[in-house]
């Protein structure tokens, strides 16, 4: 009987030594690989030098948060689909970068006319 093998890249592996990722028994290194994969994915994890300078203590941004930030901070009062279309988003997408920046309470949404506006905190 053969030692396992990693299902990712093929190497040999103790007993005991596979890590199980999305279902797959691979190697430590191909689960690490996978895991920094996921982590990339997340908003949270993404730094940029530029956004820590711009916000220091603050989370990074990410590009689409900074340039719907920018053109909040540009304009005073931004109707949400007019954001969504400069940006290229539609409106969904746009309120899933906003999400973030509400928490961080950089931009909040208000109602004005019936038309939500998004402003600076
Ligand atoms: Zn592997």
């Amino acid at each position: 009987m053969p030692d396992q093998t990693c299902s990712k890249c093929g190497a040999a592996m103790e007993p005991g030594e596979s890590r199980e990722l999305a279902g797959e028994e691979v190697c430590e290194d191909c689960f690490l690989d996978g895991v920094s994969i996921t982590k990339t994915c997340d908003p949270w994890a993404v730094h940029t030098a530029k956004s820590l300078k711009d916000l220091p203590g603050g989370h990074a941004l990410t590009p689409l948060q900074q340039k719907l930030y920018d053109l909040v901070q540009e304009r005073g009062e931004v109707p949400i689909l007019e954001a969504a279309a400069h940006l290229g988003l539609n409106e969904e997408k746009l309120r899933q970068e906003f999400a973030p920046l509400r928490h961080m309470e950089k931009l909040r949404a208000c109602k004005k006319d019936d038309v939500i506006h998004l402003t600076l905190f």
